[in-house]
């Protein structure tokens, strides 16, 4: 084809593609972003669970391993494929990018956030997810050679989806809509919002981060280069879920230091520091565990013991959502380790760390937030399920980091494992949900 004859082609498709916009991108550029817009957010899930991004808490690096890095650069072409502004990806692996705002008025920068890496408990590599379509209640095998089913016996939750399309595992991996989901949802309501120009909103920013799931999502995430006045983090569970309150968080290492000497000639000399250890552990109150406790009810967790005669540490987590009730667990365990000490002088002695804390005290000033993601969901058909966090979420140190960042749901269920699944409508839901926060904040 001559050179001329391409440029009369070129001109007749601008004008009968945009005869007002002579500014229209080249056709082969505006024929990739019009597939990106297009594309469903279950295509988009379903593309980005091919990656291993499972992290890892003992290399530390950030991010804590290769695959998050090799997500981030993907994710990175795919904002780049739309047309989206100050896209910026650090050597952390946090990706940032804008959606410029299509009115003049005066708004707030509104950010959403989702993490990349899944969790280290179980593999999510080679994911080979499975749309099961108008589910119908009954139990669905994820791997028939190895006999793994999903059954509403174990899991009652799966009949809440009765005639929806359901995705699962082949039960061999985790399947990553923790977080994946969240940027899928993301992606596909900014890319609505660039396919429906009529809806006007300010400007928002969207941040995928590393590491979420050790813990560091937000440690080195650059609150002030994402310059949002407030921000969602879409990693909730269950369709309907806004969260605003978590535990607040410490950890307890307590060491015990006994006395070994032959066990034969041992009487009024040994002490034993695992004997010592049991009997501490004894005396905290047995029913204020994980397994005993559930809504705003906190506890004392040991989650590691590694001891011989000699020395016994012990490892705690203590976790609560009122502030006092934290500090006063804290204060018991100072107060064990001096009881243990006046019957066995000197041995014992404890570290304790404070983890994180509860967002709700950042999150109580500015209220509107609350009511806006609220009032977003109503306005999608979905009853909005205010449920307190056991645990953290990223969105809790970026609240104390000064961008404060409710929870949202992006709607997978049994996080962290081979039974984990998302109902695509759900997904399809949180798209509209944010769709609409960016609408109603106009
Ligand atoms: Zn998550």
């Amino acid at each position: 084809m001559s050179i001329l004859c391409k440029f009369t082609n070129y001109s007749l498709i601008l004008r009968m593609v945009s005869p007002h916009n002579l500014s229209t991108p080249p056709p082969h550029r505006n024929r990739n972003l019009i597939k990106r817009i297009y594309m469903t957010v279950t295509d988009r899930f379903l593309d980005f669970v091919k990656f291993d991004t499972q992290s890892d808490e003992l290399t530390n690096m950030t991010p804590s391993t290769p695959g998050q890095m090799e997500f981030a650069h993907y994710l990175k072409g795919v904002l780049e494929g739309m047309n989206l502004e100050d896209i910026t990806l650090d050597d952390n692996g946090y990706l940032f990018a804008t959606l410029p705002a299509n009115t003049d008025a005066e708004l707030p920068v509104i950010g959403f956030i989702a993490h990349m890496d899944t969790s280290p408990d179980m593999s999510g590599r080679n994911v080979k997810p499975r749309i099961v379509t108008n589910y119908d209640g009954s139990t669905i095998t994820l791997n028939e050679e190895k006999g793994i089913e999903l059954s509403p016996e174990q899991f009652p939750e799966l009949l809440d989806y009765m005639g929806q399309d359901i995705i699962v595992t082949d039960g061999t991996t985790l399947l990553g809509a923790d977080d994946k989901a969240g940027i899928a949802e993301i992606i596909s309501a900014v890319a609505y919002l660039q396919a429906h120009p009529e809806v006007k909103h300010g400007k928002i920013r969207i941040g995928f981060n590393p590491d979420e799931e050790i813990g560091l999502g937000a440690h080195k995430f650059n609150v002030e280069l994402f310059g949002c006045d407030f921000a969602y983090t879409m990693d909730g569970g269950a369709i309907g879920e806004l969260e605003y309150e978590n535990f607040n968080a410490a950890s307890a290492k307590i060491t015990i230091k006994g006395r070994n000497v032959h066990p034969g000639y041992a009487k009024h000399k040994m002490i034993n520091s695992i004997r010592v250890a049991n009997s501490f552990i004894t005396m905290l109150p047995r029913w204020e565990t994980p397994e005993h406790t559930e809504g705003y009810e906190g506890f004392y967790h040991l989650v590691g013991i590694q001891g011989d005669v000699e020395c016994t540490t012990l490892n705690y987590i203590i976790r609560d959502h009122d502030r006092a009730r934290f500090e006063s667990r804290k204060r018991e365990i100072e107060h064990l380790v001096r009881k243990t000490n006046m019957e066995y002088p000197g041995c014992c002695s404890v570290e304790i760390k404070d983890q994180y804390y509860n967002m709700r005290e950042k999150i109580e000033p500015v209220m509107h937030i609350i009511e806006l993601a609220e009032k977003a969901m109503v306005e999608a058909g979905v009853t909005p399920h205010v449920v307190p966090i056991r645990g953290g979420t990223d969105g809790a140190q970026l609240s104390f980091k000064g961008l404060p960042c409710p929870n949202i749901f992006a709607g997978g269920h049994n996080f962290h494992g081979r039974y984990e699944f998302v109902p695509v409508q759900s997904m399809e839901k949180a798209v509209e949900v944010i769709v609409n926060i960016c609408k109603l904040s106009v």
